[in-house]
């Protein structure tokens, strides 16, 4: 971190950054999901496209090693727009060696496209399989199947791509641990290397929210749902290093493991944020601001403070040292240690070596546990 090499007053040697690229388009609204999207037409795919090459190639000489295009449905901007995106990056940014990954939801993309996007360097692919159960597919409005995912994969594989996650979500209604087994078991037998389970949350704004949340597995099931698929996964080899994210060993989410450890990043696109020279900022959720280059809306005095530091190192496995978060804020912290090693919290925390850990129970309470710990 270069914030701890500062601090230490050892040599300075900057972190290469990570590079985020937002594509907010999606054909249709998922049921569950706030994140802004519009469904693009050909002259807003066009001009998203000139603008967000526009604005990477006002940098240059930034060295970055991992880029990231998330969205919305990243595909949506078309293959080779998405290839004129990445060559801007390429040409304004000092790429070291890097992890290229792309969202795509698997029934969106042929052979042919998954070629040419392997071809123009994207190494990383994330799909959105969300479960391969057909029913909760359709609870969830997704419109892919468990074949769509299958062929996706082994296209993947077929032209060259070493490194694939998928996304699975608990909480679906209906949802029991059995098909959450029958999920996982599916993605193991598709030999991937990262797998990203997230708990569904009710989001207000969204069809779910006002849904009658009977129908849904109650907090205390779907806490048993992600003690099971933790034990289970690593169980399997995905070995978990962040409250949702399992990896296969040196598979872990080189881009993601930047906002966690509070790395710079430089966000590009419509609602896209950055943390970057101290400073954190974000453009705001409108495409046709970003099309017409309205000012991005700078957040002051932003610099990670203290809550934030341990709240994103206790969504870590690897936890809180806390002799080096008393350097960094020039604290006193050993009384966090007494409280975590506290008996009646020996379920939530893991305490060693002056390193606080969550435990996954701790997971499910973190909040609250950080909490506690910074009162
Ligand atoms: S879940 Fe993904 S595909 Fe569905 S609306 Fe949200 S961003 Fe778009």
């Amino acid at each position: 971190l270069p914030l701890i090499d500062e601090f230490l007053g050892g040599v300075v040697l900057k972190n290469p950054i990570g590079i985020y690229i937002h594509i907010p388009f999606c054909s249709q609204k998922c049921p569950y999901c706030s994140f802004y999207s519009v469904v693009p037409t050909k002259e807003l795919v066009e001009s998203y496209t000139l603008a967000l090459i526009s604005d990477i190639s006002s940098h240059s000489g930034i060295v970055a090693d991992t880029v990231y295009f998330g969205g919305g449905t990243p595909i949506l901007l078309g293959i080779e727009n998405l290839i004129k995106v990445l060559e801007a990056v390429k040409k304004s940014f000092v790429l070291l060696n890097p992890e290229i990954t792309i969202e795509v939801n698997p029934n969106s993309i042929s052979l042919k496209e998954l070629e040419k996007l392997f071809n123009a360097g994207f190494n990383r692919i994330s799909f959105g399989m969300q479960t391969s159960n057909e029913k909760e597919l359709a609870l969830l409005g997704r419109k892919h199947n468990s074949n769509d995912v299958k062929k996706a994969v082994e296209n993947a594989k077929k032209v060259g791509f070493k490194n694939i996650s998928l996304d699975v979500m608990l909480g679906i209604s209906d949802q029991t641990i059995s098909s959450i087994k029958t999920t996982l078991d599916f993605a193991f037998s598709l030999d991937i290397t990262h797998i990203s389970s997230y708990m569904l949350k009710f989001e207000p704004n969204t069809p779910f929210y006002l849904e009658d949340k009977n129908k849904f597995p109650d907090e205390d099931l779907v806490s048993d749902f992600y003690l099971f698929a933790v034990d289970y996964l690593e169980k399997n080899g995905f070995h978990q290093y962040e409250i949702s994210n399992f990896s296969k060993k040196e598979f872990q989410s080189k881009h993601n493991n930047k906002y966690w450890n509070l790395v710079e990043y430089l966000g590009f696109g419509a609602s896209a944020h950055s943390f970057y020279d101290n400073k954190r900022f974000f453009y705001s959720s409108s495409i046709d601001d970003y099309i017409s280059k309205k000012e991005s809306v700078y957040l002051e005095n932003s610099t990670p403070d203290l809550t934030e530091y341990v709240m994103l190192k206790l969504r870590l496995v690897e936890g809180l040292d806390v002799d080096i978060l008393e350097k960094l804020y020039d604290i006193d912290a050993k009384k966090m240690l007494k409280l975590a090693s506290e008996q009646k919290y020996k379920d939530f925390f893991k305490v060693e070596n002056n390193k606080i850990n969550l435990t996954p129970k701790g997971f499910l309470l973190s909040n609250s546990l950080i909490l506690y710990l910074l009162k």
